[in-house]
């Protein structure tokens, strides 16, 4: 459980943009909120930012968001100082491993990972991380805390604007659940994502990920002068092939001196169900099963690594990827014990090697543990605790339904499989996200995801809600209504189909449910009612008097989520339509899904 320690209560709601101060308010209504000493008097601070002499690179990132950040919200660019004379109590925002941070005594090496101290002493503010790192997430709560900073997404960013207000009183304790977590993709590709605490720079940096076999080992490469080694149709690498183990070895060794960076090195399957059925990998996926033979072989490169590595006093760790044939844990269940036991000794992953479970069958509108829907879930989480504790997840953050502009309802469970993964001491977990921004809610979901990692005890419907308050602005009533609309339907429509023993779950590829884009699952009036709202959506945009720039912003957003419900519409009602008005609704369709970055066409 994260813990959190907060002398000072935020204020609730966020307001994008205050006239002067709203701060006196505030103080009326929470008297312990805010100190006596005054942070902006009049457009004017007597603060500054302070950094260690020598400052880490977070660091200067921590002073330059504060920067940023506090000009967006006073109009003030603080100075920033690497070291200098500076007294405790002075009016100076001491960020990371200064001399007043010990001096006022300070300490954050018991933190939990990345995580921080927000501190007031007197006139002055201690903002220190557990790492580096740590000290940006501080930085953050700081501004959330003082500003009412949100970071929604990339061109959403919510503060006050201030130009009278008193320094809050804080103590602040935080760290996040997850210390190092990734939400893919279109949403984590920039730093900007650390705003949002989604951790872009997370700490399992895995090069060659995730299907690398054949970047290593290229068959037009390798296979004329040896056809062994490779399955027949040259889609998979003989995995107990001696050559085949020494090569690798050797080109990872290569790689790894080349990118004098490199910590951990994926060895990955390609991206399908092919295998080597050649005599001996028969007779080993027999004896150790697909996965145990796939260890085998990661077990071997990751020995030379550290064969070759440790005398130079470098780590480079072998990440396995457990996915489709090598999903499931090499495991047997010990009746007589209650657990799971490896196949045998050579499965057992060794120090050097990660293991990259990969959930793509489990049912997203379930529960992780849920015995019935994902009991190979299970399974794997059991299984494969047995065998290592260097466990990461690959899982997903809703891709291909939603990316097929079908809703796909996993807000609900988002919280339980994070918290599962916690409880389960994952070290590292990927969620895979579309790579469009045009997936039902994908922003709303990257959002979610993000706060959830940072603390999954957090209440979803609170976090949707004031996600669609401040993105969709004018429009938040109509899309907060089709959202509890589509919600609610796709849970009646799971209760209707699992009445008659069909599976509804929410999965990652379409295929799993073969309900999902049906006429019964989208009945014609619910569609236009969902059109409806989009309608009432537009004209509140039209109404609220937007400056262009916001309008079309405003407007974007709209259309995105609008796509889903027309597509829906003329996939499913073609006859309720005449031929002319099809095909006119049909190529505006796909000229806009084209424009908007989607690739659905009708
Ligand atoms: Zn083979």
């Amino acid at each position: 459980m994260k813990k959190i320690i907060a002398i000072i209560i935020a204020a609730v709601i966020s307001i994008t943009i205050c006239a002067g101060c709203d701060k006196k308010t505030s103080q009326t209504e929470n008297e312990n909120i805010y100190s006596e000493i005054d942070l902006v008097t009049g457009g004017q601070t007597e603060y500054s930012i302070l950094l260690p002499e020598t400052p880490q690179p977070y660091e200067e990132t921590a002073a330059e968001e504060l920067q940023t950040f506090f000009e967006t919200a006073t109009g003030i660019s603080l100075d920033i100082h690497s070291g200098g004379d500076f007294s405790l109590g002075d009016p100076v925002f001491a960020l990371g491993d200064t001399a007043l941070k010990s001096e006022a005594g300070i300490d954050t090496s018991g933190l939990d990972k990345h995580g921080f101290i927000v501190r007031r002493s007197d006139r002055t503010v201690i903002i220190a991380g557990q790492d580096d790192r740590g000290t940006v997430y501080g930085v953050y709560e700081f501004l959330e805390r003082q500003f009412n900073y949100h970071y929604y997404t990339g061109d959403e960013i919510v503060i006050d604007r201030v130009s009278d207000c008193k320094l809050i009183d804080a103590d602040i304790s935080d760290a996040p659940f997850m210390p190092d977590y990734w939400i893919g993709y279109e949403t984590s590709e920039s730093f900007y994502n650390s705003r949002l605490r989604y951790r872009a720079d997370h700490d399992f940096d895995i090069s060659r990920w995730p299907h690398s076999h054949f970047s290593f080992l290229p068959p037009d490469v390798y296979s004329a002068e040896h056809p062994l080694w490779y399955n027949s149709g040259k889609t998979a690498l003989c995995l107990t092939n001696p050559e085949v183990m020494e090569e690798m070895a050797k080109v990872v060794i290569q790689f790894a001196e080349e990118n004098p960076e490199v910590e951990y090195v994926m060895l990955g399957a390609e991206d399908s169900w092919a295998k080597c059925t050649c005599s001996n990998c028969y007779q080993s996926d027999a004896q150790y099963t697909s996965t145990g033979t796939d260890i085998i072989f990661n077990n071997y490169v990751a020995d030379k690594l550290k064969e070759h590595f440790d005398p130079l006093g470098r780590t480079v760790d072998v990440v396995s990827l457990n996915y489709f044939n090598t999903e499931k844990p090499p495991v047997v269940f010990n009746d007589a014990t209650g657990k799971y036991e490896a196949v045998d000794e050579k499965v057992i992953p060794h120090d050097n090697v990660y293991v990259h479970v990969c959930y793509i069958s489990a049912d997203y509108s379930a529960s992780l543990t849920d015995s019935k829907r994902n009991a190979a879930q299970i399974v794997n989480l059991d299984g494969w605790k047995a065998l290592t504790d260097n466990l990461t997840a690959y899982t997903y953050n809703g891709l291909f339904i939603n990316e097929g502009l079908v809703f796909f309802d996993d807000f609900a469970y988002k919280s339980d499989y994070i918290k599962t993964f916690g409880e389960y001491g994952y070290k590292f977990v990927f969620m895979e996200g579309s790579p469009t921004r045009v997936a039902t809610f994908e922003p709303m979901r990257a959002y979610v995801t993000a706060e959830l990692f940072w603390d999954p005890d957090q209440d979803v419907n609170a976090l949707t809600s004031d996600f669609i308050e401040n993105y969709y602005k004018a429009a938040a009533p109509y899309i907060q209504e089709y959202y509890n609309k589509i919600s609610l339907h796709m849970s009646e429509m799971k209760a209707m189909y699992e009445a008659e023993n069909k599976n509804f779950g929410a999965y990652v590829q379409f295929e799993m449910n073969d309900y999902l884009r049906t006429a019964r699952t989208w009945p014609q009036r619910v569609l236009e009612q969902y059109l409806e709202l989009f309608d009432s959506a537009y004209e509140a945009v039209e109404q609220a008097g937007y400056d262009t720039d916001l309008y079309e912003k405003m407007m974007y957003r709209l259309r995105a989520e609008e796509l889903s419900p027309r597509y829906l519409l003329l996939l499913l009602y073609k006859s309720s339509f005449t031929a002319s008005e099809y095909d006119r609704l049909v190529q505006e369709f796909n000229e806009d899904s084209a424009s908007l970055g989607s690739v659905i066409r009708l």
